[in-house]
């Protein structure tokens, strides 16, 4: 049979235009083994973007496999309003340790554009309930990604996503966010490719002068805002942007003094990408609402999570007849098996120091992008956090103009990788490696020497 035909005559892949199938026809991947992906021909690819940034520790994990073969034997799904089990609520109970202070009601989805959603609308109508119906408005950053279904979309600030559905979207206020590679009040900060440690942030240059336009806006619009929805730290498909953990201190304040609630969409940064459990603690601070999904189940299975804390759950809290409660339901909340699998993940996790070590290896993969990516004509800069390592492409150094997009340059680049046994699929014209956090050395050393032979091929 030719799979590749007979995928083509049935499917419509996400976010591809399918006329590229033509000359790139879909990869038929029979099976995988930790960062490995192997095609029906036998050819093995390196997964070094984790497979849209969910696979956290290896493909066809033994000892996540276990844990859902084990659940699948006892109960694969039940209602879960009135209906509970004890997989899940041991994944609550192991999660509360882990999480930010504070954070303590989950509320389950089966995506993450299904959780910020759920995160948007408890907002507001806690808002509602506490005597502050006129905040029915939101606020989020420029740049920023929140998922595909429509008021995350509106949240969204990346034009190639959003920019022909405006005419559905909810009037989102648009807030400046911090751009450190173009920082347009010439500072240097956290992500730029001179520094390594984020947490030295604080002590660098910049001090978020650019934070100024959240104050402007909060001044203006902060009465009739109900929440400001953000990536902490990493704005993962603008192009991996990252911002220093300040904005995050000070947004908290902001959002303190003006009755606004702080989401964190946790869906990228969650689980040990950025070097610590979650993008907001390096911070030190608690959202609101946290959004959850990706790494939650290692890759597994589709689950998300709106955590929230005991204030926003007690607004809801009265007799039936009140009116008060949340309305929303997911037939697949509570999945057993996704919770099986996201059990095992964070008891991986903590026996093995998986984070920890990470961060160890994590210093080795970045000095080696930027031994062999800077020197070269085209590299504007390399940013990293956690193991995310981004190599943004420039047409001009200096002046850090960018390439002409009508050349899909990193589209070429992902092609030829593709060729050479490495799934890098670039953001644009951004290459980057958001790997498994069990990458080994000889793998980082592999995917990196063929990400610089095809960039200079290309290019
Ligand atoms: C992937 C992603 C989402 C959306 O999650 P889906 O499961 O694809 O709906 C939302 N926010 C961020 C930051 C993401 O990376």
């Amino acid at each position: 049979m030719d799979w590749q035909k007979e995928d083509l005559k049935y499917i419509w892949h996400p976010c591809s235009q399918m006329k590229d199938y033509e000359t790139l026809p879909p990869i038929i991947i029979e099976r995988g083994e930790g960062i490995n992906l192997y095609d029906i021909n036998g050819k093995c690819y390196k997964d070094v973007i984790s497979s849209w940034w969910c696979n956290l520790l290896g493909h066809c994990n033994p000892r996540i496999n276990s844990a859902v073969k084990k659940q699948i034997d006892t109960l694969e799904h039940v209602i879960f309003a009135n209906f509970s089990h004890k997989t899940v609520i041991t994944l609550c109970q192991e999660l509360v340790k882990v999480l930010p202070k504070g954070l303590c009601k989950f509320n389950f989805a089966d995506n993450g554009s299904s959780a910020i959603e759920m995160a948007l609308k408890m907002s507001f109508q806690y808002h509602y309930q506490t005597g502050n119906p006129q905040k029915k408005r939101f606020m989020a950053l420029t740049d920023a990604y929140h998922g595909e279904t429509l008021a995350a979309l509106a949240m969204g600030g990346v034009d190639l996503y959003t920019q022909l559905y405006k005419p559905l979207l909810l009037d989102v206020i648009r807030i400046d966010g911090p751009d450190c590679f173009r920082c347009p009040y010439g500072k240097h900060c956290a992500g730029h490719s001179e520094q390594i440690d984020i947490s030295q942030a604080e002590n660098a240059e910049c001090c978020c002068e650019c934070f100024q336009k959240a104050e402007e806006a909060f001044e203006k619009y902060g009465d009739e805002t109900a929440a400001i929805i953000v990536e902490p730290l990493l704005q993962g498909s603008a192009g991996m942007k990252i911002y220093p953990p300040l904005y995050l201190k000070k947004l908290r304040e902001l959002c303190d003094k003006y009755n606004v609630h702080l989401i964190a969409d946790e869906i990228a940064t969650g689980y040990g990408r950025t070097g610590k459990m979650f993008a907001f603690d390096h911070a030190g601070v608690s959202p609101d609402i946290m959004c959850l999904s990706k790494g939650l189940t290692g890759g597994y299975m589709p689950m998300a999570i709106a955590v929230t804390t005991q204030e926003i759950y007690d607004a809801f809290y009265d007799d039936y007849l009140k009116g008060k409660a949340f309305m929303h339901s997911h037939t697949y909340a509570g999945n057993p098996l996704a919770c099986s699998a996201a059990i095992e993940v964070l008891r991986i996790l903590k026996d093995k120091n998986i984070i920890e070590k990470a961060n160890k290896r994590a210093i080795y993969f970045n000095k080696i992008i930027k031994e062999k990516f800077l020197p070269l004509e085209n590299v504007g800069e390399v940013r990293s956090i956690g193991l995310i390592n981004a190599i943004e492409l420039v047409k001009n150094k200096k002046t850090k103009e960018s390439l002409d997009y009508t050349k899909r340059t990193g589209y070429r680049i992902y092609k030829k990788a593709l060729e050479k046994g490495v799934l890098l699929r670039p953001l644009g014209d951004v290459i980057y490696f958001n790997p498994p956090l069990i990458i080994e050395e000889k793998d980082m050393d592999f995917v990196t020497d063929v990400a610089l032979r095809c960039t200079k091929e290309i290019l």
